[in-house]
């Protein structure tokens, strides 16, 4: 029988009276190497490695997650994940998996998306949706972009703050890509107060927006920039959880914000949160396995800003 449509009250409803439910449970670790180095401010990066989580409720019905660290961002690391999993119970009460401390912001995304398939109605994943095509850092996009824009992309990612050469760089792939296309610079936190300020100093409207200039320590300094100049600001790193978004949307944060549903701890809460508040906002991969993804865009229906496109465009680097 199709579960009925619940609200975040009756989700808590729900929570309170099955909290004696207890659930066989399963985890798999898994490591995929990438397709291509990925290249950002944090480093290079080869392997995604994650755990496939799942659990079986009284009626045999079962619900998958994925926990997909990403340690760099703030989250917990991978063996820190599998010491929580390892120290579950099996079968594991309910409450195990609704009080998950916070600094395991990866556990709560991954066995509470579980819990949710179990328990609340999950819409399929839209076909409307556009996607962002991540783009390789350095001259390299050049050689990508137009495979990509053949694959149905319009707008595009390039990391920035991983090399040198890179605003001639810029200037050749502006040359290049065609006036409809729309292209995000990432700087990953990278960058210093002056460099942010010549990127922003670029003149060209395709630029869709800079995300994250400075760490994630410059907020307010990243707030002047948001106001001074007229490409705008996303926030990424700075808001990584639950947590972070709501400090920075209390200390007035004007802009986009990046969200990676994996890394931001229990889904209901980021819902919560993105529903009680007027927000720009793009979801974002951590270049999760089709399970993490379907979770996180089953989420974006509810909370993207639907005339952007979401980030999980990453055929490049996943196979
Ligand atoms: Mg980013």
């Amino acid at each position: 029988m199709p579960l009925k449509p619940v609200s975040h009250q009756d989700n808590l409803e729900g929570q309170r009276s099955v909290i004696r439910w207890r659930y066989q449970q399963t985890f798999t670790p898994y490591a995929h190497t990438f397709r291509r180095l990925l290249q950002t401010h944090h480093g290079e990066w080869a392997v995604r490695e994650g755990i496939i989580v799942q659990l079986q409720d009284p009626w045999g019905r079962m619900g998958w997650g994925e926990i997909a660290p990403l340690p760099w961002f703030g989250s917990e690391t991978l063996e820190q994940a599998l010491a929580f999993c390892r120290q579950l119970s099996n079968p594991v009460p309910v409450d195990s998996i609704l009080v998950i401390p916070d600094h395991l912001p990866c556990c709560q995304f991954g066995w509470g998306s579980a819990w949710e398939s179990l328990t609340r109605s999950v819409r399929n994943i839209p076909q409307g949706f556009r996607h962002c095509g991540l783009l390789p850092a350095g001259r390299a996009a050049l050689q990508i972009w137009p495979s990509l824009w053949q694959q149905g992309y319009r707008t595009f990612k390039w990391k920035i703050g991983v090399g040198d050469g890179e605003q001639d760089c810029l200037a050749a792939l502006l040359e290049a890509l065609p006036p409809t296309a729309r292209l995000r610079l990432d700087a990953n936190g990278g960058l210093t107060l002056a460099e942010a300020e010549a990127w922003l100093n670029l003149n060209d409207q395709r630029i869709e927006y800079l995300e994250q200039p400075l760490p994630t320590h410059r907020l307010s300094e990243m707030m002047g920039l948001a106001r001074q100049f007229k490409i705008p600001l996303a926030l990424d790193e700075s808001v990584a959880t639950v947590a972070q978004l709501q400090d920075c949307l209390a200390q007035g944060w004007p802009g986009i914000v990046i969200l990676k549903p994996s890394i931001a701890g229990y889904p209901w809460k980021l819902r919560q949160l993105c529903q009680t508040q007027p927000l720009d906002i793009v979801v974002s991969s951590v270049f999760e396995t089709a399970v993490g993804r379907q979770a996180c865009l089953n989420l974006a229906q509810e909370i993207a800003n639907p005339h952007r496109a979401q980030g999980f465009g990453v055929d490049l680097y996943l196979s």
